[in-house]
C-alpha cells in the first residue's frame, strides 16, 4: 500500500518536472488547471493579476545624459568645438563663448526635439498591439495578447502570429514559421503528439512558441507561458529595442554634411593662407576671421533639423491612421506613382449584407438593417413563394449558416455586429431571416471537421453527422470554382444547366454585388474527416447563390480622384469576381475604362505582355497573391514606385517586394504587418492618400530645410570670403558672424520642420525617385543666395560709410541686414512652386512667427542694449536712415526670388505648354 503510494507521488513528481512538450495534451491541461472550454473570466483575471501581462520586458531607453552626449557626436559639432578651443587659447573668449552657445543651443534643441520624437514613435508602435483569439467562459474571444495567461486556450489561424507559448490541443496542417527563434525560414510542421524530454527547440513539435508566425492551416491550444517565461522571452530580453529614427536620406544627408564640413575646412585653410601670407593680415587676426568663416558655413543644426522633419511627419501620418513600421517609408511614400490596392474593405466599406438569394426553385430579394437578424426574404418576382421555393431556401440558408465561422453578436450600445469575417456574419444575419436560427442550427449539426477557406482555392468545407448516421459536407466559395465541380442542383436530377447559372452569377456581379455559391455532398456513412480531395472530386449538389452587396466608401471615392490628380495610377487588385470588380472600379471612379484582367489571363502572359497589361489596365480581379507579386514586379519594371496592399499571409512577398508595402490595422494577418512597411488603423483607402500626402510634405519640407539652410549659410561665409580675396575691411567680424548663426539656426531654421503641405502637394505629378536631393536647382539656389547675399552686405555697408557712419555702425547695418535676408529668404522658401506673396504666405504659421519674433527681439537687443553694444561692438541704428535700407533690401530679394520662380515655372511648363 505504502508502495503505491509513494510510486504514485514519485509518478506526479516525475510528470511535474516533465517539460511541456513531453506532456500528453490532457496532462497538461490538467496541469494547468484549464478546460477545454477555456477558462473562466475571473480565473483569467486572477491569473493575469499572479503572472503579469503577456508581454516581454520593454528594452533599457537611452538614458537621457546618453542622448544628450550623442548629440555632440559628430564632426560638424567636433569641429566647431575644436575652433572654440584654439579661440579660447588665444585669449578671444568671447568668440569661443559664442561658439559654445552655439553648439550647446543646437544640442538642447536637438535632445529635446528628437526626445518627444522618440517618445511619438513609441507611442506609434504601441498602437499596433497584437491581438489573439481565445476561448473564455465557453466563448471565441478576441483579447488584446497582452491579457493572456497560462491556461488560456488559443486559436491560431495562417498569418496569426502565436501570442504566447502552447501547447497544442489540435492542430490541422499546422505549420509555423519560426525563424524569429530558431533561425530556420522553412516553416516547420506542428503535431500534438508528445516528443521526448530532451528533443531541442527546433524538434518540439507539439509547441508552438511565441513570436513565431503560422504559414498555413488552423491550431487549438493551451498558454504554457506567456512574457518573460516564454522561448522568446528566455533568449532575448531586449527585444523591442527602441530603433533609432534614420532612414537612407537621413544617412545620405548626414555624409554630406560631413563631406561639406571636410570642403569647408579645406577653403579655410586656403583662405587663412591666402590672408596671412598674400595679404599680410596677422596670423591670428587671419584665424580669427577663417573661424568666422568655418562657424557660419557649417550647417551644424541640418542634421538635427531633419531627423525632426521625418519625425513630424511619421506623427502626423500616425494621427491620419497610417502607422509605418519601417521609417525609411516616409520618405518613400512621397514617391509613389502607383498604388495597389484590395477591393473588400479597403475601397469598400466592407458591411456586407446579403441582397439576393438565387435556388434551383426560386429567386429571393433579401433585406434587413445591418447584421440584425431581424429583416424579409421575398420573392423577386413578387407573389408568394411556392411550397418547394420555401424548402429549398430553407436548405440553402442552413447551409449558410453551417459552413461558417462567425458569431453575431447583440451589443446594448452598437446593435448587431459580426465577430469574424463580415461576409460570413452577412450570410448568419440571412439565415436568421430566412427563418432558420444559426446557433439551434449549430447545435443540431455540429462541426465535424473543416477545410478553412484559403484565397488560393477560394472555398471552404464543413462537415456535419445527418441524423440517420451518414454525414454530408458544406461547401461555400467562389461560383466558378463551385459550379464546375456540381454535378446538379440540389432536389433535381438532371445535369447542372451551367450557362444558365453562369448568367444568373454575371447578373448579380455586373450590380457590383459579391457573389457566392453554397452546395453540399452526402458523404459516407461514419466520416469524421473531409479532405480537399472529397470536395475537388466533384459530384456536389449545388444549394444556390447569393448576392452580397458593399458599397463603396465614400472617402474612398474622393481619395482615387486626389490620387489621380496627383498623378498616381490606382488599380484595384482583387480576388472577387471579374464583374463585380469591374462593376466597383466604376463606382469608385477608377481609370483603365473599366477593363478587367483575370487572374488567369495574368497566368497566359509572358513577362513582357504582363508589362503592357499591368501598365494599361487598372482592375484584376481573381487574382491570387502570386498575381499581386508578378504585378509589382511588372510595375516596378516600368519604373513606377509601387505602394501594395494586403492582409493574408500569402500577401507578404508581394508586400515585400513593393516599395511601400501596407497592411490592413483590422482585418490584417500579423505576417502581413510583418511584412509591411505601412499599416492602416482603420483598413480605409483614403489613409493612403492621406500617408502619401503627408509623405510628399516631409520630403517638401527637407528640400525646404536644406534649400534654406546652405544658402544663408554659404551667404555668411561668403562675405567674409570676398572681403579677404579683395582686400578690403571687413563688412562684419568674426563674432558677429557668430551671433548671427546663434540666433537664426535654430530660431528660424527649424521652423521649416512644422510646415504645413503646399496646396498643390496633390495636384503634381509624383517626384521621380532617382532625382537626387542635392539637385541642380539647389545647386543654383545655393550660388544665387549666398551670392545675393554677399552683395546685400556689401552694399549696406557701403550705403552706412557713404552717410558719414562709423565702422562699427556700418557693420551693425550688416548684421541687421544679413538676419533680415535670412528671415525674406525663409518666407520665399515656404512656397517652392508657387509665389510666396499671397496672404497665407505673409502670415506664415505658429512655429514661423514665433521664430521671427524672437530673432527680432534678440535682434534689437543686439542693436540697442548696451552690454550686448559692449561685447559685439555693435551701435545703434536710425530707425529711419539705416532700417529702411535693411528692410528694402529683405523686400528686394523676396522680389527677385519671385521673379526666378516664375521664369523657373514658365522653364519647366516649357513654351507652348504651361
Ligand atoms: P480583396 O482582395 O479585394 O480583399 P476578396 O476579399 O474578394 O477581395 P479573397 O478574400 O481572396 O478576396 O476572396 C476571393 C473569393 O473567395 C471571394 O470573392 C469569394 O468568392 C471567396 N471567399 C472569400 N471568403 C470566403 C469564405 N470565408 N468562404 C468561402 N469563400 C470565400
Amino acid at each position: 500500500m505504502r508502495d503505491s503510494t509513494e510510486r504514485g507521488e514519485a509518478a506526479g513528481r516525475a510528470a511535474q518536472a516533465a517539460p511541456w512538450h513531453a506532456l500528453p495534451a490532457e496532462e497538461a491541461l490538467r496541469r494547468l488547471g484549464a478546460s477545454p472550454a477555456g477558462l473562466e473570466g475571473a480565473e483569467a483575471a486572477r491569473r493575469l493579476a499572479e503572472h503579469g501581462p503577456n508581454r516581454l520586458p520593454a528594452a533599457q531607453p537611452r538614458g537621457p545624459l546618453r542622448r544628450l552626449a550623442e548629440q555632440f557626436n559628430n564632426l560638424l559639432i567636433h569641429v566647431l568645438l575644436a575652433s572654440a578651443l584654439i579661440t579660447a587659447a588665444l585669449g578671444h573668449w568671447l568668440d569661443a563663448a559664442v561658439i559654445l552657445a552655439v553648439v550647446v543651443l543646437n544640442a538642447i534643441v536637438g535632445f529635446i526635439q528628437e526626445g518627444r520624437a522618440e517618445q511619438a514613435l513609441d507611442a506609434i508602435r504601441g498602437m499596433l498591439t497584437p491581438h489573439a483569439s481565445v476561448l473564455r467562459d465557453g466563448r471565441r474571444r478576441t483579447v488584446e495578447a497582452t491579457e493572456l495567461v497560462p491556461g488560456d486556450l488559443v486559436l491560431l489561424a495562417a498569418g496569426d502570429k502565436v501570442p504566447a507559448d502552447l501547447r497544442l490541443l489540435r492542430a490541422r496542417g499546422l505549420r509555423v514559421e519560426e525563424a524569429a527563434l530558431t533561425g530556420e525560414s522553412v516553416p516547420v510542421e506542428k503535431s500534438v503528439e508528445p516528443v521526448a524530454a530532451g528533443a531541442p527547440l527546433g524538434d518540439r513539435a507539439c509547441l508552438a512558441f511565441s513570436g513565431t508566425l503560422v504559414a498555413t492551416g488552423q491550431a487549438e491550444g493551451v498558454v504554457v507561458a506567456t512574457g518573460a517565461a516564454t522561448e522568446l522571452g528566455r533568449i532575448s530580453a531586449m527585444l523591442g529595442a527602441v530603433e533609432p529614427l534614420t532612414t537612407p536620406l537621413l544617412r545620405q544627408m548626414n555624409i554630406f554634411a560631413r563631406r561639406l564640413t571636410l570642403v569647408i575646412l579645406a577653403l579655410s585653410a586656403a583662405v587663412f593662407a591666402f590672408a596671412w601670407l598674400v595679404r599680410g593680415y596677422a596670423a591670428e587676426e587671419a584665424f580669427m576671421a577663417v573661424v568666422g568663416i568655418a562657424v557660419a558655413a557649417i550647417p551644424e543644426g541640418l542634421p538635427a533639423v531633419l531627423t525632426i522633419t521625418m519625425a513630424i511627419g511619421v506623427r502626423r501620418m500616425a494621427a491620419r491612421n497610417a502607422i509605418l513600421r519601417r521609417l525609411p517609408a516616409v520618405e518613400t511614400l512621397g514617391a509613389v506613382s502607383v498604388i495597389c490596392t484590395d477591393k473588400t474593405g479597403t475601397l469598400t466599406r466592407n458591411e456586407m449584407a446579403v441582397a439576393a438569394a438565387v435556388t434551383a426553385a426560386g429567386s429571393f430579394e433579401v433585406s434587413g438593417a445591418g447584421y440584425a437578424p431581424h429583416g424579409a426574404v421575398a420573392p423577386a418576382a413578387g407573389g408568394e413563394a411556392s411550397p418547394e421555393a420555401r424548402a429549398a431556401l430553407a436548405g440553402f440558408a442552413c447551409a449558410a449558416a453551417l459552413c461558417n465561422d462567425a458569431a453575431l453578436r447583440e451589443d446594448p450600445d452598437s446593435g448587431w455586429a459580426v465577430e469574424g469575417d463580415p461576409m460570413e456574419g452577412a450570410l448568419l444575419a440571412f439565415a436568421a431571416r430566412a427563418g432558420e436560427e444559426p446557433e439551434a442550427l449549430r447545435r443540431r449539426f455540429p462541426r465535424l471537421d473543416a477545410i478553412p477557406f484559403d484565397a488560393r482555392h477560394r472555398y471552404m468545407a464543413t462537415l456535419h453527422p445527418d441524423g440517420d448516421g451518414a454525414a454530408f459536407a458544406v461547401v461555400k466559395g467562389a461560383p466558378e470554382r463551385l459550379l464546375a465541380l456540381c454535378a446538379c442542383a440540389h432536389g433535381g436530377d438532371a445535369a447542372l444547366d451551367l450557362p444558365a447559372w453562369q448568367a444568373r452569377v454575371e447578373a448579380l456581379a455586373a450590380q457590383g454585388q459579391r457573389v457566392l455559391a453554397i452546395a453540399t455532398r452526402r458523404m459516407p456513412a461514419g466520416a469524421r474527416a473531409l479532405a480537399p480531395g472529397d470536395v475537388e472530386a466533384g459530384g456536389l449538389e449545388l444549394l444556390g447563390l447569393v448576392g452580397l452587396i458593399d458599397p463603396p466608401r465614400e472617402e474612398a471615392i474622393a481619395a482615387v480622384a486626389d490620387c489621380q490628380a496627383a498623378g498616381i495610377r490606382v488599380k484595384m487588385i482583387t480576388g472577387d469576381h471579374a464583374a463585380t470588380a469591374g462593376a466597383i472600379a466604376r463606382q469608385v471612379g477608377l481609370q483603365g475604362g473599366g477593363a478587367v484582367v483575370t487572374g488567369q489571363e495574368i497566368e497566359a502572359l509572358d513577362e513582357a505582355a504582363l508589362r503592357d497589361r499591368a501598365r494599361e489596365t487598372d482592375v484584376f480581379a481573381r487574382a491570387s497573391p502570386e498575381h499581386k507579386l508578378r504585378l509589382v514586379e511588372a510595375l516596378q519594371a516600368e519604373g513606377a514606385v509601387v505602394a501594395m496592399t494586403g492582409d493574408g499571409v500569402n500577401d507578404a512577398p508581394a508586400l515585400k517586394r513593393a516599395e511601400v508595402g501596407v497592411a490592413m490595422g483590422r482585418k490584417g494577418t500579423e505576417a502581413a504587418k510583418e511584412a509591411a512597411e505601412m499599416v492602416l488603423a482603420d483598413d480605409n483607402f483614403a489613409t493612403i492618400a492621406a500617408a502619401v500626402h503627408e509623405g510628399r510634405t516631409v520630403y517638401d519640407n527637407v528640400q525646404k530645410v536644406i534649400a534654406w539652410t546652405l544658402p544663408t549659410n554659404g551667404g555668411e561665409a561668403l562675405t567674409i570670403i570676398a572681403a579677404i580675396l579683395l582686400g578690403v575691411t571687413l563688412p562684419l567680424t568674426p563674432v558677429q558672424i557668430l551671433w548671427i548663426n546663434m540666433v537664426t539656426a535654430v530660431a528660424l531654421g527649424l521652423t521649416l520642420a512644422f510646415e504645413p503641405a503646399e496646396p498643390d502637394v496633390m495636384r503634381r505629378p509624383p517626384r521621380d525617385p532617382r532625382e537626387p536631393l542635392l539637385s541642380g536647382f539647389l545647386l543654383w539656389r545655393v550660388i544665387l543666395v549666398s551670392t545675393l547675399f554677399m552683395l546685400g552686405a556689401f552694399g549696406i555697408f557701403a550705403l552706412v560709410e557713404a552717410r558719414g557712419g562709423t565702422l562699427e555702425t556700418a557693420r551693425t547695418a550688416v548684421v541687421n541686414t544679413i538676419v533680415v535676408l535670412e528671415i525674406a529668404y525663409l518666407f520665399s522658401v515656404r512656397y517652392q512652386r508657387m509665389t510666396s506673396l499671397t496672404w497665407r504666405g505673409a502670415l506664415g504659421t505658429r512655429p514661423v512667427l514665433i521664430g521671427v519674433g524672437t530673432v527680432v527681439l534678440l535682434q534689437l537687443a543686439f542693436t540697442y542694449a548696451p552690454p550686448l553694444q559692449m561685447l559685439f561692438a555693435s551701435r545703434p541704428l536710425d530707425p529711419i536712415a539705416d532700417g529702411l535700407p535693411i528692410l528694402a533690401a529683405g523686400a528686394a530679394l523676396l522680389g527677385l526670388l519671385e521673379i526666378e520662380k516664375h521664369l523657373r515655372r514658365r522653364l519647366v511648363a516649357g513654351p507652348g505648354r504651361g
